[in-house]
């Protein structure tokens, strides 16, 4: 059996997604109708579809498959893929150093990222991604070789080249003189790409972190995103000892939001990464100004940087969705990293620094899509699969989840809870078979 390559198609699966209007869809035996433009125009029951049938197409019957909304990753550093996995337990800092600018530091010339963004957005797509916002390395060159290949590919991506003028990892550059053409280079960037392809690319000014920003340029490049309609984005109090340098570094803010505060920096146009040791005055300062957060729980036990609070954050109103942070999070799933952020919130309850309950399966489901449609003010037009939406979809095997292979799977008997749990805790890196933008089939899965 063939996925569709194209719209207008239609799919007959079991269709499971969360609902803007909160609340989820689950049709055990649905079908989605996508038209020529890659846009949903019908979801419902199949018994509903064929009994008026005639002049419409026939569906593609992939069950027991399952139609998800595709996967939002609001955190991922594109140069870092090649070293995911790599250096397990060691801090952040000393992690940069060894494993990370080095590798950032080749990625430097249009060619790199010839080479290697294909091959990441295709270890995206195939883990159930259609949706990614990521950094680049410090190079307007292969920045632009980037955003090509994500034309090319067809993935949904925001990228941004970092911009660091405190620190650098190219001894060829004096991070001192490096303001002015950082700006001017992502402003190029932002001419060429913000909006391209009827807004399915976009531009985020990327100032990598406090650590490696002067007040100027955290001022300067918040300036150029307002001014120019980008997002912005950064990461936020990731490990204490990165938060102990920032307050050196910015005595004069009250504390590390403070910093991105007073640079202009804050507001729903914002993703700031991590943000896992929040004060009350930080979060209550985040949620005020309605700034968003990439939550990266793979990530933040691998450099064992701590875990967010994330019920305390959501009961507080926060706008979050969820990261990889490939290379720190060690593999690109989005569901995988549902699976560590559900067990660090149970771990957090079990030694008493949480009495909230966790989340379940399909409120993860809704974090990893909806919210992080809505984190980058999308979610008119993707984090669910609901008509009048841009066909952004995954489809699924459930199947691979099973704990017995040799059982005959029924997917009428299984709850749309059990089967969202399923592909949480028991996650197979196939089990993603198609991904679709607009309609539009990635390369990545491999197909049915
Ligand atoms: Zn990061």
């Amino acid at each position: 059996m063939h996925l569709p390559d194209r719209p207008p198609f239609a799919l007959r699966a079991r269709v499971l997604s969360p609902l803007a209007a909160g609340g989820i869809v689950d049709l055990p035996d649905g079908v989605i109708a996508v038209d020529a433009n890659g846009r949903i125009d019908w979801v419902g029951s199949a018994a509903v579809w064929l009994s008026r049938a005639g002049e419409r197409v026939e569906p593609i019957d992939v069950r027991p498959m399952v139609v998800l909304p595709g996967m939002v990753d609001l955190h991922a550093h594109l140069p870092q893929l090649p070293n995911a996995g790599l250096g397990f337990g060691l801090d952040l800092m000393t992690w940069l150093g060894r494993y990370i600018f080095p590798l950032e530091r080749r990625f430097d010339r249009a060619e790199d990222a010839a080479q290697l963004a294909p091959a990441a957005y295709r270890a995206f797509a195939a883990a159930g991604t259609t949706t990614l916002l990521a950094y680049g390395a410090v190079y307007k060159a292969s920045m632009d070789g980037a955003f090509r290949a994500a034309e090319e590919h067809g993935i949904r991506a925001i990228l941004g080249k970092a911009m660091m003028d405190r620190i650098t990892y190219d001894e060829t550059i004096d991070p001192s003189t490096i303001l002015d053409r950082s700006l001017l280079e992502s402003e190029e960037l932002i001419d060429a790409w913000h909006g391209a392809d009827h807004g399915r690319l976009g531009y985020a000014v990327t100032p990598r972190f406090a650590v490696s920003c002067s007040a100027e340029l955290l001022r300067e490049s918040a300036a150029l995103a307002a001014r120019r309609g980008t997002w912005w984005q950064t990461h936020v109090s990731e490990d204490h000892e990165e938060i102990a340098q920032v307050a050196r570094l910015f005595p004069t803010s009250t504390d590390y939001v403070d910093v991105y505060d007073q640079a202009g920096g804050l507001g729903p146009r914002t993703i700031l990464a991590h943000a896992i040791h929040l004060s009350d005055r930080e979060l209550a300062r985040l949620v005020g100004t309605d700034t968003r957060v990439a939550h990266c729980p793979s990530s933040n036990l691998f450099l064992a940087s701590g875990i967010m609070p994330l019920a305390r954050y959501l009961e507080a109103g926060l706008g979050v969705g969820l990261g990889s942070d490939v290379a720190a999070g060690p593999d690109p799933s989005i569901f995988s990293v549902m699976q560590v952020g559900a067990y660090a919130q149970a771990a957090l309850r079990t030694v008493g620094g949480e009495t909230r309950p966790v989340l379940g399966p399909l409120e993860w489901l809704r974090l990893g899509s909806l919210d992080g449609a809505r984190a980058l003010g999308l979610d008119d037009r993707i984090g669910s699969v609901e008509a009048g939406k841009d066909a952004d979809l995954i489809v699924v095997d459930p199947r691979l989840t099973a704990s017995r292979r040799d059982l005959p799977y029924d997917a009428g008997r299984v709850e749309a809870e059990e089967v969202m749990s399923r592909l949480i805790f028991r996650a197979h890196p196939d089990m993603v078979r198609g991904a679709w933008v607009r309609g539009r089939r990635l390369e990545g899965p491999p197909g049915i």
